[in-house]
């Protein structure tokens, strides 16, 4: 990043982002301040060779841009200290994703797709990067998924980004242009963060801001606020807009009825029928069937033929802890669905299998598991563990049986044993927790991987017999 060589940047946040960050200004000759408020975040910085300047105490007037972490508040809220200290000597306040658009700026002929939404965000955008490598193309994927941008391979002429963007990654961008955009789906998820919904909706939206005449935009409009986003950019001229479903026929779009893609880009009411989704084995279920509809449409703009497109969804081998199997003893399965923090995503694995013994529980989101109540009569019975726990049981009342676990091992323990003596055809263990993971673990993947763990453990112990 040459942008500020030879002027001094502030780094407020020190963790993987942020000292990638301050490493690639470095590079680019830049005088870095770089600072967290947080001691640990600080040595692991210093171990990483940074130097660090505490930002609180420090002059700011020589200060040309204030890079921040995307997990400190912009807005809400209130501005974090750091952005109003920046702010009062004019520094603009961007975040690493921004400081990579204006590094690539400089090499011609490279492309960014761009996804975001509340939920399918790394699915979608690891399966666009999966079809391209597969087709040929010089690919990186990163962003909030796998690598910090700045960590990413450097552009070359005809490389293509594939960029998981997240809302607060992009209420710190100014510039940066996707040629491709897409926006899955919009479900009151962080509004905590953002102050309500429409500055979530804003923040997403972004990331159809630089588009310049023959860009595309791809949109679900299988809810309401994206179905609002979609009609608002249709009164964009020049620019591509796609409508994606998994529920309805779009005209001018792409969408899945009845386990087969179909493509009407063309219009004229004829649609084409691209594939059997049931091809795409590592991708279950109707919120994965918008996911491929979106990756295929983005390849798409991209030149990507049919048959290669296709041949990729086919291929894609899933990301771990999104409905991922981790074991299976005879007919019974074991689901590893721990990415589902939030009820929306707990919803798609609850709706793609029945006879469900189900682990849940965590720190609940606000609303808890209220609106999964239509899925209660596939739970045979319900496993609650963490912090939440009675408040999930309050919830599920009297429709679902249920098991105060406490703990992930106990939860599995016990729903196995249900689950094997049920008698049903095709009984599923399944851990989708509808909650964050932070009472009991350091992440949704560390408990995805603990429960991977867990699902071996027990079934090794099972065929040796003891
Ligand atoms: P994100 O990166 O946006 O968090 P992921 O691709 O990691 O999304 O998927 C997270 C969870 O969200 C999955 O386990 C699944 O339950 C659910 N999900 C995935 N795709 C969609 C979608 N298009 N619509 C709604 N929910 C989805």
């Amino acid at each position: 990043v040459t942008a500020y060589k030879g002027r001094r940047v502030a780094v407020f946040g020190l963790g993987r982002t942020g000292i990638t960050a301050a490493r690639a200004l470095l590079a680019g000759g830049a005088e870095v301040s770089a600072w967290d408020d947080n001691e640990a975040a600080r040595e692991a910085a210093i171990k990483a060779g940074l130097e660090l300047d505490d930002l609180n105490r420090r002059d700011w007037g020589d200060m040309a841009a204030l890079v921040l972490s995307p997990g400190i508040p912009l807005t809400h809220p209130a501005p974090h200290r750091m952005v109003s200290l920046a702010r009062a000597v004019g520094a603009p306040v961007i975040g690493d994703v921004e400081l990579f658009a204006q590094a690539i700026a400089e090499t011609p002929g490279v492309t960014v797709i761009g996804v975001t939404g509340t939920n399918g965000k790394s699915t979608t955008t690891a399966l666009i990067g999966h079809i391209l490598k597969s087709a040929g193309r010089d690919v990186r994927v990163g962003g909030n998924i796998g690598d910090a941008v700045l960590g990413l391979e450097p552009p070359r002429p005809g490389a293509i980004y594939v960029l998981e963007l997240s809302s607060y990654q992009l209420d710190l961008i100014e510039s940066l242009r996707c040629r491709v955009a897409v926006f899955l789906n919009l479900t009151p998820d962080h509004i905590d963060r953002h102050g309500d919904i429409d500055g979530y909706r804003l923040a997403k939206e972004r990331i159809f801001a630089n588009q310049q005449d023959g860009d595309t935009a791809i949109v679900g409009v299988d809810d309401e606020p994206s179905r609002s986003v979609c009609t608002r950019l249709k009164s964009r001229a020049g620019l591509n807009v796609i409508p994606v479903s998994s529920q309805r026929l779009v005209s001018f779009g792409v969408y899945a009825l009845a386990g087969k893609l179909y493509d009407e880009t063309a219009g004229g009411g004829g649609a084409r029928t691209v594939m059997e989704l049931h091809r795409a084995q590592a991708l279950p279920g109707s919120h994965n069937a918008q996911n491929a509809a979106a990756a295929y449409a983005a390849v798409r703009a991209l030149g990507v033929s049919i048959s290669d497109a296709v041949a990729g969804i086919a291929s894609f081998p899933g990301l771990p802890h999104r409905q991922e199997r981790v074991g299976e003893a005879g007919s019974l399965l074991f689901i590893n669905d721990s990415k589902a923090t939030n009820a929306e995503a707990a919803a798609q694995a609850l709706g793609c299998y029945h006879d469900i013994f189900w682990i849940a529980g965590g720190q609940a989101k606000s609303g808890g598991i209220e609106s999964l109540q239509p899925f209660f009569r596939r739970v045979r019975k319900a496993y609650l563990i963490g912090q939440d726990a009675a408040l999930l049981r309050k919830q599920l009342g009297n429709a679902v049986p249920h098991d105060m676990s406490g703990t992930l091992e106990r939860a599995l323990q016990n729903a196995a044993m249900d689950a094997a003596e049920s008698g049903y055809r095709r009984p599923v263990v399944l851990l989708s927790p509808a909650c964050a993971s932070f009472d009991q673990f350091k992440s949704y993947e560390h408990r995805g991987d603990t429960f991977r763990a867990l699902v071996k453990d027990l079934l090794e112990r099972a065929t040796k017999g003891d």
